[in-house]
C-alpha cells in the first residue's frame, strides 16, 4: 500500500515538476534559468516534507539530507538530474530524484548508520552550455574552471549566468565531496532504451556506462553570391558538413560505436548566400574505452581529409569526454538480491548506452544504478512514459537497497 501511494505521488509530482519549463506546451528546463530555480524550490519543499535538511550548493544543485543520529559510516548519496533536453519527457532524471525523496520519506522513522543525501543535479544534459554533467562534476571535484568562460547561445558566460542566478562564480565547484566522506552513490533512472520492455521487466540492474566524447567542429570556407560564383569555384562549408555527417554515419555502422551530429549552425544563413561557415557537434560513444579512443582519432582524421579535399578549414574542439565506467560489483550484487526479493524474478543485468551523473560520481565513490522500464525505450521526447506500477517496484527496490546497505556495510 505504501508503494502504491508512493508511486501515485511520484507520478503526480512528475507532472507538477514538468510545469517549470521555458517552453509553451512542452518541457525544456536548462541550467541556471528561472525554471531551474522554480523546480529546485519545489523539490526543496518536497524534501522538507520528507523531513530532510535542505540546501543549495555552489553550482545550484539541490540537496536534502536524512540525518543519522549516530552515523558510524560515511554518507550515502542518492540522486539524478533535474534539468532536461529541449522538448523533453517528464521522467528522465527527475524520476530518480523523486524516487530518492520518496524513499527517504518512507524511511523517516528508520534509524540508519549513515546520513543519506538525495541530490537533484542542476545540469546533466548540457542543454545550455553544451558542457554536460556540471552538477555532478562539481560534487565529484572535477568542475573545470574554464567552463566559467563557456557561452550560451545568447553570448552569456556560465560565470555571468551563475551570478545572475545568485551564486558567486568564484566558488563554483568549491564544495566537492571527499571520497572518505562518501559511502556510495545510487541512481535510479529510466532505461532510455527498449531492452527492459523487450524482456517484460519493470527494472534492471546496470552493469556499467558507455564512454562518450563530444566535439564541436568549425568548418570555414568562403561565403559568396549564390548566383555569381560557379559551383566548382566554391568553398561551401555546408556541403562539406553534409559529406562529413554522412561519413560519420557510415563510420559508426562499420565500427563498434554510435555517433551523432545533433546540432548544426550555418552562417551567414541566408537563402542567396553560399554558406561560409558551419559549426556542428559530434557525439561518439562506446562501451569499450579503447574502441572509443581509437575510433575518435580515426573519425576526426577522416573528416580532416574531406575538409582538405574541399579546400575548407576544419577546427575541432573537444567539449567533453567521459570514460566508460563499470558499476561497483558489490552494489550490482546488492541491487540484484533486492530486485529478486521484491519482484520474485531473477534480476536482469544490462549496460547503459547513455551517460549519467553516476559516471562522474565514480571519481569519488562506488556507483550503483537501477534502470526502470520506459515505454518503447523512448526518451528525450515528450512521449517519454513510465508505468506507475514500475515506479512502485523501483521505489520498493530503492527502499530495500538503502536498508540492505545499512546491514551489509556495518557487518
Ligand atoms: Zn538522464
Amino acid at each position: 500500500m505504501i508503494m502504491e501511494d508512493g508511486a501515485r505521488k511520484i507520478m503526480q509530482q512528475s507532472d507538477q515538476l514538468a510545469v517549470f519549463s521555458s517552453m509553451q506546451g512542452g518541457l525544456t528546463r536548462a541550467y541556471l534559468t528561472p525554471e531551474h530555480a522554480q523546480a529546485h524550490q519545489q523539490l526543496g519543499s518536497w524534501m522538507e516534507q520528507a523531513e530532510l535538511e535542505t540546501w543549495q550548493d555552489s553550482v545550484g544543485n539541490q540537496w536534502g539530507r536524512k540525518v543519522s543520529a549516530n552515523p558510524t559510516l560515511a554518507t550515502l548519496i542518492i540522486g539524478s538530474h533535474s534539468d532536461t533536453v529541449a522538448n523533453a519527457g517528464k521522467y528522465d532524471g527527475n524520476l530518480g530524484v523523486l524516487l530518492g525523496i520518496e524513499a527517504l520519506s518512507a524511511l523517516a522513522e528508520v534509524a540508519l548508520p549513515f546520513h543519506v543525501d538525495v541530490v537533484a543535479f542542476a545540469d546533466e544534459e548540457g542543454t545550455r552550455f553544451n558542457t554536460t554533467l556540471i552538477g555532478s562534476s562539481s560534487v565529484a571535484g572535477c568542475f573545470q574552471p574554464e567552463w566559467l568562460n563557456v557561452k550560451d547561445k545568447n553570448n552569456l558566460t556560465m560565470a555571468e549566468a551563475l551570478v545572475n542566478f545568485g551564486l558567486p562564480a568564484n566558488l563554483a565547484g568549491s564544495d566537492a565531496r571527499k571520497p572518505q566522506d562518501t559511502l556510495a552513490y545510487l541512481e535510479v533512472h529510466i532505461e532510455q532504451g527498449p531492452v527492459l520492455e523487450e524482456q517484460d521487466l519493470a527494472v534492471g540492474v546496470v552493469t556499467g556506462i558507455a564512454g562518450a566524447k563530444r566535439y564541436q567542429l568549425t568548418l570555414s570556407g568562403m561565403a559568396g553570391h549564390a548566383g555569381t560564383v560557379p559551383i566548382d569555384m566554391r568553398q561551401d562549408a555546408l556541403c562539406g558538413a553534409a559529406e562529413m555527417i554522412l561519413a560519420i554515419e557510415i563510420f559508426a555502422q562499420q565500427h563498434d560505436v554510435v555517433a551523432t551530429v545533433g546540432k548544426c549552425d550555418v552562417s551567414p544563413g541566408a537563402v542567396n548566400v553560399i554558406p561560409g561557415e558551419v559549426l556542428f557537434t559530434l557525439d561518439i560513444r562506446s562501451l569499450r574505452q579503447a574502441t572509443l579512443e581509437s575510433c575518435s582519432v580515426a573519425l576526426l582524421k577522416q573528416l580532416e581529409v574531406i575538409a582538405q579535399r574541399r579546400n575548407l578549414q576544419m577546427q575541432s574542439q573537444q567539449l567533453y569526454q567521459a570514460q566508460a565506467v563499470p558499476c561497483a560489483e558489490k552494489l550490482q550484487t546488492l541491487w540484484g538480491s533486492v530486485v529478486e526479493k521484491k519482484t520474485g524474478q531473477a534480476a536482469f543485468y544490462l549496460a547503459s548506452g547513455a551517460g549519467h551523473d553516476a559516471m562522474v560520481m565514480t571519481q569519488i565513490t562506488d556507483i550503483g544504478m537501477l534502470f526502470v522500464r520506459c515505454e518503447k525505450g523512448i526518451s528525450h521526447h515528450p512521449r517519454e512514459q513510465v508505468l506507475q506500477d514500475d515506479v512502485g517496484i523501483a521505489l520498493d527496490c530503492l527502499i530495500g537497497m538503502i536498508n540492505k546497505m545499512a546491514g551489509e556495510y556495518t557487518n
